[in-house]
């Protein structure tokens, strides 16, 4: 079998650091924030070249904080993408701000920055791009048009760890940048986890507080605030992970370069590189208008595939009172319908490999 993300050989990997990293959590009885939590904060901000790093408990919490601390509530609007994972489009809905989406690029499948400057209104406050699949959204349109109207710019960068626009990592590109560490994230945690990025010291200041009950000092909340903390144990496991990132990182580079290489004459579609970008693989996703069958026969041969994501959130029933409808995004619905992740993760062998492509050769 051919797993799609490999969690336990990567803990075997680094099994000896991390057991010792969370039994000295256990013997501190730091279990909630606590000065494993406070270092990932810094050296996580430190790598992604931002000035605050501010750790919580899942990506879903960062994304709703960074909104409210731009101010985001009732009767504004908040630009993103249709073609993302659901939770980019809560936030904006817990903050009880309205999503509006814009397609998105039909070769990049980030949001299409040609079309957005037409979804701005007066009540438009925020762009939240997300770094799909890994591969940044077109950074410097998205700053211009946002300085332009005035608008604040969230990155949505829970697929993206460690990935650059023209040399720059994300997350501090924008205004706050939203890291997820879900356990198969290409950093994860042994849990729920999450952490935002900026450079604005207000901000940081603001989600600090929100994250813990609104607290300036105990037990006085000066905001109506969240319990949204990173458990001690989480901040112990994320410092010894972060410290393989580059080369995890590097690692999924060389495999996507492989599946290119092999998949280059099988008449699937395979992920194009922007030239603005460093791109990091969270996902490998190919495209194909047999996408089931694909899926079905790699099955058969024991692969493990993913889709990334089959409906866009504007198709959800959950979020059927926005009021869109099958045509209104079409290169996200027809992206929806042919997207096909193959395994990817820095453990995947260069063998494991070479026998996916040669399945999905052999099946198109
Ligand atoms: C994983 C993910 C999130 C949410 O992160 P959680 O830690 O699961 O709450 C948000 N946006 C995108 C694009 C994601 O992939």
């Amino acid at each position: 079998m051919i797993p799609f993300v490999d969690l336990k050989a990567q803990y075997l990997s680094i099994k000896e650091e991390i057991d010792t990293a969370v039994l000295k959590v256990l013997e501190s009885t730091q279990f909630i924030l606590g000065s494993e939590v406070t270092a990932f904060e810094q050296e996580f901000a430190q790598y992604c070249n931002a000035d605050y790093g501010i750790a919580l408990n899942t990506g879903t919490s960062a994304l709703h904080l960074a909104l409210l601390a731009a101010g985001i509530g009732p009767g504004d609007e908040v630009i993103t993408t249709p073609f993302t994972f659901v939770a980019t489009v809560a936030a904006i809905v817990y903050t009880g701000a309205t999503p509006v989406f814009v397609d998105i690029d039909p070769v990049s499948y980030t949001i299409d920055v040609t079309k957005m400057e037409q979804a701005i209104t007066e009540k438009t406050k925020a762009i939240l791009p997300v770094h799909l699949y890994g591969q940044p959204a077109d950074m410097n349109p998205i700053m211009e048009i946002a300085r332009r109207h005035g608008l604040i710019v969230i990155e949505d960068a829970a697929q993206a760890h460690r990935a650059e626009y023209k040399g720059q990592r994300i997350g501090s590109i924008g205004d706050i940048g939203c890291f997820s560490f879900y356990p198969g994230k290409n950093l994860g945690a042994y849990g729920e986890s999450g952490a935002v990025v900026t450079n604005n010291p207000e901000y940081a200041r603001i989600i600090k507080m929100l994250r813990d009950w609104g607290q300036e000092q105990r037990y006085h909340h000066v905001l109506k605030g969240y319990n949204y903390r990173m458990d001690g144990i989480q901040g112990a496991i994320l410092r010894v992970k972060l410290r393989y990132l580059d080369a995890w990182t590097e690692a999924r580079r060389k495999h996507a370069a492989l599946y290119d290489k092999l998949l280059v004459n099988s008449g699937i579609i395979t992920p194009k590189v922007m030239p603005y970008s460093h791109h990091v693989y969270h996902v490998y996703a190919v495209r194909t208008s047999q996408r089931d069958l694909l899926q079905q026969k790699l099955k058969e041969r024991e692969i493990q595939t993913g889709i990334h994501y089959p409906i866009p959130v504007h198709l959800q029933q959950a979020y059927a009172d926005l009021g869109y409808k099958v045509g209104d995004f079409p290169c996200a619905e027809l992206v929806a319908n042919e997207v096909l992740s193959l395994p990817m993760c820095a453990e995947l062998s260069s063998e494991q490999i070479e026998f996916v492509s040669a399945v999905v050769c052999e099946s198109i």
